[in-house]
């Protein structure tokens, strides 16, 4: 059997490893030390904007303190992409609160302005004003920037932007993790860096870093023994686990253009082939890590997405269905939900296929021949 291609595995770039050995060689195995500094200080310099970076333990906790420091409480409504992975949503309903789910735009399959627009009028008109916005920048494309701030700045609802997908993707110019009043990272395992699990908070200032590490820390108030007037939560980054993110961060812009390349490999081995779209950057705007290709089969391809599915299986090449949508899971049932349906007809006719920065010509090679026989 061939070996397994994957969508997206760990790449280490070959210095991870010195990272780790001055923690042990330090004793600096507890979650704080010079490799936390270090790696907050890298994502700073590479974001840009005069950022505050607080490294955590995952990128569904950086979305959970950016709703705790927003202050969303029981029974507040929160809106949110419909169209995610449940680390966006699922801190929602951490708090109490209910998600108000709003669907996504055909250019970026990010969330709709109008519908966002639509959803938040809906629910003033009701007496209840959102209390945040979490907007996603899904499989690395930015979402509708400008036009989504636009609306949530007219209603003075603040923005939690989902950056976990699209590190090093930008919106004219400007790195995306760097536009909402929190942002938050992802280095989960399969994400584009990895610190084999982990996330960040982006802070607008040095006073949001420090709460958000205050409340990353279990909450201690100032005094020397533990006293508490918060309820905190134990999500700070380890040691160990930045030292892998600082090496990473020596070859992140390398393995963006190897992401990039295994995009364009795409579009090139769909190219002629009536009815297969792989997705793409709607205007020079938009610059996307390509975190992982997607293609639609749309029903006048020449094989089922089923087909597709069934023939890659076989060949032992990972694919994936897009995300489906937060509003058809059964956990959310019933959700409030605002949209057309397109995030809907994206789950049935999307997969994600094999991304990762680390694949080589001979695995191209065989999912080229897959394609090719299957055509
Ligand atoms: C991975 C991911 C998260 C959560 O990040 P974790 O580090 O896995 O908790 C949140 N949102 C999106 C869109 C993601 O892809």
């Amino acid at each position: 059997m061939n070996t397994k291609i994957w969508l997206s595995s760990p790449h280490m770039g070959g210095t991870e490893q010195n990272y780790i050995k001055e923690a042990f060689d330090a004793n600096w195995i507890a979650p704080l030390g010079p490799n936390v500094n270090g790696f907050e200080n890298d994502l700073e310099r590479y974001l840009g904007q005069d950022k505050n970076v607080a490294c955590l333990s995952s990128g569904t906790a950086a979305i959970h303190l950016a709703l705790v420091q927003l202050g969303v409480i029981l029974n507040d409504e929160v809106i949110c992409q419909t169209f995610t992975f449940c680390g966006s949503s699922n801190p929602i309903a951490y708090q109490g609160a209910t998600p108000v789910f709003v669907d996504s735009e055909s250019e970026t399959w990010n969330m709709c302005p109008k519908h966002l627009e639509t959803a938040i009028k809906d629910r003033i008109s009701k007496g209840i004003k959102p209390k945040a916005i979490i907007i996603v920048h899904l499989y690395g494309m930015p979402s509708k920037i400008d036009e989504l701030l636009k609306v949530a700045l007219k209603y003075k609802i603040p923005v939690v932007e989902d950056a976990a997908e699209a590190l090093g993707s930008t919106y004219k110019g400007r790195q995306c993790g760097t536009f909402g009043d929190f942002s938050i990272l992802s280095f989960n395992g399969n994400k584009i860096i990895t610190t084999s699990g982990g996330g960040a908070m982006v802070c607008n200032t040095e006073e949001d870093k420090k709460q958000t590490i205050f409340y990353a820390t279990q909450a201690r108030d100032n005094a020397s023994h533990y006293e508490h007037s918060k309820i905190g939560y134990n999500y700070r980054m380890s040691n160990i686990s930045a030292g892998i993110g600082r090496g990473q961060m020596e070859v992140l812009d390398k393995h963006i253009g190897l992401r990039r390349d295994m995009n364009a490999f795409y579009v090139n081995l769909f190219k002629g082939v009536k009815g297969v779209e792989v997705q793409k950057q709607p205007n020079s705007d938009f610059y996307s890590n390509f975190w992982l290709s997607c293609i639609l089969i749309h029903a006048d391809a020449p094989f089922t997405k089923a087909q597709f599915q069934s023939v890659m299986e076989d060949a032992n090449i990972e694919t994936r269905p897009l995300w489906k949508p937060m509003h058809m899971q059964p956990v959310f049932e019933g959700a409030l939900y605002f949209g057309d349906k397109l995030s809907e007809g994206l789950f049935k006719k999307g997969l994600c296929l094999p991304s990762g920065s680390n694949l080589e010509q001979k695995d191209l090679d065989r999912i080229t021949k897959v394609v090719n026989d299957l055509l």
